[in-house]
């Protein structure tokens, strides 16, 4: 099967479906914008991806589905933690906006296509190795060889 072939089966009414797969595009952008702060919490110390499940590094208090979404939780709890009221530094915030700008600056530029998922994949691990040398000067090295392989992917995948 050609990349055109798999573009044409892609190729959904995208005009009629815009408005959800730019909801669908924010949402994912938040989803790993929350991940990437994990991660990025996580891996300097670390501390495993999947166990515990996330806490408040200050009152230890496991967190809520609620807690999990750093811009909602952030404005609705006005920057503190949702149960001991430590103020809670904005950079998760930011992060998660950021990766949500990203992801659509991505669908923008790629449209429904199959550079896509590369594109966003791409961006997530760019994302966490500029985020990890930024938070602990660390070089996050085989996330960044498997970076460029995903440019790779995607210049290749401009047929
Ligand atoms: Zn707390």
């Amino acid at each position: 099967m050609t990349c055109y072939e798999i573009e044409t089966l892609l190729n959904l009414d995208e005009q009629q479906y815009q408005p959800f797969i730019m909801v669908l595009v924010v949402v994912l952008g938040g989803v790993f914008g929350s991940f990437l702060t994990c991660m990025l919490y996580r891996v300097p110390r670390g501390i495993s991806l999947s166990s515990p499940p996330s806490y408040c590094p200050s009152c230890q208090q496991k967190l809520k589905a609620v807690d999990l979404v750093p811009v909602l939780s952030y404005l609705c709890f006005k920057g503190r933690c949702h149960y001991c009221k430590t103020p809670v530094s904005p950079r998760y915030m930011v992060i998660e906006l950021c990766m949500i700008a990203i992801f659509v600056l991505a669908y923008i530029m790629t449209g429904l296509s199959l550079q896509l998922i590369p594109a966003l994949i791409l961006a997530v691990s760019l994302a966490f190795v500029v985020g990890l040398w930024v938070e602990s000067r660390k070089v996050a090295t085989k996330v960044l060889l498997f970076s460029i392989m995903m440019s790779t992917v995607l210049y290749l995948l401009k047929c």
